[in-house]
């Protein structure tokens, strides 16, 4: 029998690599497909040249072609940091929509089982603590972060109308904010930011108070929980993350610590629609995917700073 076959889709990108090579050790024929906007080759590097990897630059937002069979599609391409968001707001727009419509024809023609990657912003700045996945959200649509959010809203309105009205195999992931190596120094979330910083010298900058928390989830971790729902039979959308939240200004406390480097904290105006509070409820993928996070901050932070000492020491 032939190897399964899987489309990955923003494969050269931060989460896109890291399935690449997920699915390439579960011995897997991996098609990555990006157009390089935010994603990068540094990436992939290691798999080109694998008998079982392919890699096709191209903008799933236009068409998609791929040959032969598919089994699997996950769509990963978008910008997802709010700094590339608000640079690049109609490509986030159509990749989230006419991305996704693509994505989904193709896996109709394909009878394939297509798993498409949402997020926690689809919650937006959240009245419900911690969030779960029947609440509706709190979204902006003509803020600053609308066209992230409300492409994602729609990306999960027209998957399940292809699950309910082309009975097509759908899965949907709503990603809380996950760290580690392969991320971009200069994305401008907060992670990269602040260890790109301290490396540096300069002072870490927080915005507003830096009483806004978060969650911060171990690459590793949300790979695992991807698996696990592409693997499972369940339609509706699943929250993966980590549920340890902390404020942004104990995040910098910690990563002062972590970088050994005494640095100070300066204080930034908080950007527009900035959430106050983001936490994820997981009991849902608990008790369908058997699913929790096994990182720690303190051992998931380790990799992550030695892969970003070692990018700036080679810049
Ligand atoms: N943030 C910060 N300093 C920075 C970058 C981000 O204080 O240099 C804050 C940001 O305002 C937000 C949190 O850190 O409250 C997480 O921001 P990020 O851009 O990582 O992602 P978000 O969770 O907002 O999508």
């Amino acid at each position: 029998m032939g190897k399964k076959r899987i489309l990955i889709t923003g494969g050269a990108g931060f989460l896109g690599s890291h399935l690449c090579d997920r699915f390439i050790a579960e011995d897997f024929h991996v098609i990555a497909m990006d157009n390089l906007i935010t994603g990068s080759l540094d990436n992939i590097e290691h798999l080109m040249g694998l008998k079982h990897f392919e890699y096709h630059e191209s903008d799933v937002s236009k068409f998609v072609h791929v040959p032969g069979e598919l089994d699997y599609i996950l769509h990963f391409a978008s910008p997802a940091s709010p700094i590339d968001y608000l640079k690049m707001p109609i490509q986030t727009l159509k990749v989230g929509s006419l991305g996704t419509h693509n994505l989904l024809g193709l896996a109709k023609a394909k009878s394939a089982r297509i798993l498409v990657a949402s997020t926690s912003e689809v919650y937006g700045d959240p009245i419900v603590h911690p969030q779960n996945e029947d609440y509706w959200g709190n979204v902006n649509p003509v803020g600053p972060r609308g066209v992230y959010d409300e492409a994602k809203r729609f990306q999960e309105a027209i998957t399940m109308a292809y699950h309910t009205f082309h009975q097509l195999e759908t899965r949907i992931i709503r990603i809380f904010n996950t760290y580690g190596p392969r991320m971009r120094l200069d994305d401008g979330r907060v992670l990269p930011a602040f260890i790109g910083q301290a490396i540096r010298g300069e002072d870490l900058t927080i915005f507003g108070d830096g009483s806004q928390t978060r969650s911060f989830c171990y690459v590793d971790d949300l790979v695992e929980g991807i698996f696990r729902l592409l693997m499972s039979d369940y339609p509706y959308p699943v929250n993966v993350g980590n549920p340890d939240e902390i404020t942004i200004k104990q995040f910098a406390d910690e990563i002062i610590k972590l970088t050994g480097t005494n640095q100070k904290v300066v204080y930034k105006p908080l950007p527009q629609d900035d959430p106050k509070q983001r936490k994820p409820d997981i009991t849902r993928a608990r008790e369908i995917l058997k699913w929790e996070p096994k990182y720690s901050r303190e051992e998931g932070l380790k990799p992550t700073y030695a892969f970003f000492k070692n990018k700036i020491a080679n810049l």
